[in-house]
């Protein structure tokens, strides 16, 4: 029984998708015959098809604000086929239950079997719309479903040889179907770096795009190969704005699985406030007060989600005294 949650350890609370609090039963997994030794009437199932996670059906009015849902095996044996791939996500104890966690992938059946799930229980929709009132537990359990299962879509040929691949360890590794070439992979992430650049009152904000117009939000972009996670945040600082940062402190981190990054969240102190915008990679970036993302409304703009960890970093610096 392995079972961590990270503000038993620190004051910081997790972000969003970063409570599991999970015991994911590694154990099991090297056992062939880990389904059948599961206690079945303790199994919920976490059902993702295409990405998409199973909420209950929405109200027109209130769609936002749905609950996802996890059945129980027992109500759901029969919508899971042969076909269906099947991941241990793990476990936790609920009162007097040790409840167990089941990814079943739909994403391979029929639209007609889908219609049927969603007849009798509510709809698949993407977690990313989920909102800020989300149950922490479940937005973690669903984000790792999502990231784990994206994973599996992306990895049906061996990145070696191109033959077919074989899921094994409940889920949780993949092997190449051909003996000379038995190549392995393991679940993969993308680290991205994220960071809020402050310089006395001001943090830099920009935006891309392709988000809803007036959407500003911190910095972003991927680790690349062979850089650390603070040379990252200094050169994507530069390349995107032509600011250079100094004091890059490490802040919290968010799984993101759309499709499978983790981001990694820093403030940075810029020594420079010249803005040079590379409009190849983002369309606008402005530095603002405290007092005008306060009254963001007022100048028809508006912050990223209360469920990103983007929108966390501008809330704590804001916050700061
Ligand atoms: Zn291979």
């Amino acid at each position: 029984m392995v079972n961590f949650n990270v503000s038993d350890f620190s004051k910081l609370q997790p972000n969003y998708f970063g409570y599991d609090n999970l015991d994911r039963m590694t154990d099991y997994r090297n056992d062939l015959n880990w389904f059948e030794k599961l206690n079945k009437k303790n199994v919920k199932i976490v059902p993702v098809w295409n990405s998409s996670i199973l909420f209950e059906r929405a109200i027109k009015s209130q769609e936002n604000f749905t609950s996802i849902l996890f059945p129980n095996l027992y109500d759901f044996e029969e919508f899971i086929e042969n076909q269906n791939l099947k991941i241990l996500l793990g476990s936790r104890n609920k009162s007097t239950v040790n409840e167990i966690f089941l990814c079943i992938d739909f994403s391979n059946s029929t639209q007609k079997k889908i219609n049927s799930i969603m007849q009798s229980f509510g709809e698949f929709r993407s977690l990313r719309d989920a909102s800020p009132k989300l149950d922490k537990f479940k937005g973690s359990l669903a984000a790792y479903a999502i990231a784990i299962s994206n994973w599996h879509k992306q990895n049906k040929f061996c990145n070696t040889c191109g033959a077919k691949t074989l899921v094994s360890n409940a889920g949780h590794q993949i092997n190449c179907s051909q003996k000379h070439c038995a190549y392995i992979q393991f679940p993969r992430m993308d680290p991205a770096v994220i960071m809020l650049i402050h310089n006395n009152n001001k943090t830099l904000l920009g935006r891309q795009t392709i988000w809803p117009k007036g959407m500003y939000s911190t910095l972003a972009g991927f680790v690349e190969p062979g850089e650390t996670l603070e040379n990252a945040v200094a050169r994507e600082a530069y390349e995107e704005a032509g600011i250079k940062v100094h004091k890059i402190k490490y802040h919290s981190s968010q799984p993101w699985p759309f499709p499978s990054s983790l981001m990694l969240g820093f403030f940075a102190e810029a020594t420079s406030t010249k803005i040079k915008i590379n409009k190849s990679e983002i369309e606008d970036v402005r530095w603002f007060t405290k007092g005008e993302l306060l009254n963001f409304h007022d100048q028809n703009k508006f912050l990223p989600r209360k469920i990103s960890i983007a929108r966390r970093l501008i809330d704590d610096w804001l916050n700061e005294k």
